[in-house]
């Protein structure tokens, strides 16, 4: 299996891994930040980002 790195666990990040995770590569995430931001986040989806976040099964 052929292996790929992803540094930075943002939106664009994780995204990646999940495709690529999807399409058969092993992949790791690295992030600088400590931890997750557990007050939350706001979100706001439209766009594009609709098919995307269909797609990936999270509509
Ligand atoms: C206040 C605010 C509100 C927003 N509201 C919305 C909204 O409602 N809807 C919307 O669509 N967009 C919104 N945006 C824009 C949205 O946040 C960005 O477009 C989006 O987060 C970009 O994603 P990204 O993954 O490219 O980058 P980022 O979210 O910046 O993620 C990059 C990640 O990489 C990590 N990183 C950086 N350098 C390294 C390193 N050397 N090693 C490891 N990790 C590293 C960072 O810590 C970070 O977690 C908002 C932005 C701000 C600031």
């Amino acid at each position: 299996m052929q292996t790929v790195l992803i540094s930075g666990g943002g939106i664009a990040g994780t995204a990646l891994a999940y495709w690529m995770h999807r399409h058969g590569y092993a992949v790791t995430v690295v992030e600088r930040a400590a931890a997750p931001r557990l007050g939350g986040q706001a979100v706001d989806i439209r766009g594009v980002a609709l098919d995307v976040v269909e797609r990936m099964g999270l509509l």
